[in-house]
């Protein structure tokens, strides 16, 4: 596996470093509340793991999935539920978390969508956000890293379902896509 990956660009210590820093804002924005973070599947998972686990807020947790990517690699804006909500979030403070936002209309669907459903508030933390590759403005109260427009495995993330057990996010040598 080492010799698929071409660089590491966010390695584990900054990963944790990071998500310590956002929890803490997290913990101070939420102080007396009852929070609900929301993990989009499947890429959240790791983020979502080790986000709750830093927060001192007691939380609940829950999941949805959606696919937004058709045949193709790149993002159409139109997303399917593939797994609902267990929770009626009526009422409820929400943070959406996520593991990358590129184009963000993934995100833009979901937020419009979470919103209908009359939560207290809603909110997005995201480990990682492409800036140049954003299609639609959205505004996301913690962002982790701003990185390059490449496409990045680890941590969540991957290519053909594999590399999401990275402990850390890098780009993937040019052979792996047949380059
Ligand atoms: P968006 O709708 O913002 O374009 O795409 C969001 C989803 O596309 C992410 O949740 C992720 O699943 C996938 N995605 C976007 N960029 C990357 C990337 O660089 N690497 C990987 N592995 N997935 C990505
Ligand atoms: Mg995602
Ligand atoms: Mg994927």
């Amino acid at each position: 596996m080492g010799t698929d990956l071409e660089q590491v660009l966010v390695s584990k210590e900054d990963i944790d470093a990071k998500l310590a820093e956002l929890a803490a804002l997290i913990d101070k924005d939420y102080d007396g509340k009852d929070l609900l973070i929301v993990g989009v599947l499947k890429g959240a998972v790791m983020v979502m793991a080790d986000l709750a686990r830093a927060l001192s807020t007691p939380v609940t947790m829950d999941w949805m999935a959606v696919s937004s990517y058709g045949a193709g690699t790149k993002s159409s804006g139109v997303v399917r539920i593939l797994k609902d909500l267990d929770t009626d979030i009526q009422g409820r403070h929400v943070l959406i978390v996520e593991d990358i936002i590129d184009s963000g209309l993934t995100l833009s669907w979901l937020l419009s969508n979470l919103s209908s459903r009359g939560p207290a508030s809603l909110q997005v933390c995201t480990l990682l956000r492409k800036p140049e590759a954003a299609k639609v403005d959205i505004d996301v109260k913690y962002v982790g890293f701003d990185i390059p427009n490449e496409f990045v495995v680890g941590y969540g993330l991957d290519y053909a379902e594999k590399y999401r057990n990275l402990p850390f996010v890098g780009t993937l040598a040019p052979h792996v896509y047949g380059g």
